[in-house]
């Protein structure tokens, strides 16, 4: 896809602050981070969000939740992370292109998600 922005970044086109990279998968930290470790997961190829997988997205489903223990550990979260994927509008997604967020620090990461009947 080449008006999407995580695409231009696995090509090389955008620069970002790249922490791993294998046949399938590319992780970089968010650059807006809202923990002292947020960092993406990304499938290599182009797929929009959650609701497109295939079952032929199986191995780089498995390979963004696989490496995500290594990469919170060497990044300050070795004591527990948080991982979220906001999928379409009702998920507040903002970047069409499937992405797995990793957050954490060193302090817990906060209530899941609020109430909205509070
Ligand atoms: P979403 O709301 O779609 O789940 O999250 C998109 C995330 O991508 C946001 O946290 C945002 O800060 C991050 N982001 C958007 N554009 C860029 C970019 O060009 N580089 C990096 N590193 N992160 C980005
Ligand atoms: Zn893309």
């Amino acid at each position: 896809m080449t008006d999407c922005i995580f695409c231009k970044i696995v090509a090389g086109d955008i620069p970002a602050k790249k922490c791993f990279e294998d046949d399938l998968v590319l992780a970089f930290h968010d650059i807006h981070p809202l923990r002292p470790t947020h960092i993406l997961v990304i499938p290599k190829k182009h797929i929009a969000s959650l609701a497109d997988v295939g079952t032929e997205d199986e191995p780089v489903l498995g390979r963004m939740l696989s490496v995500a223990q290594k990469l919170a550990a060497e990044n300050g979260s070795g004591d527990g992370f948080r991982c979220i994927i906001n999928t379409g509008r009702v998920g507040g997604q903002e970047v069409p292109h499937l992405h797995l967020h990793i957050l954490g620090g060193p302090e817990p990461v906060g209530p899941m998600v609020k109430n909205l009947k509070e």
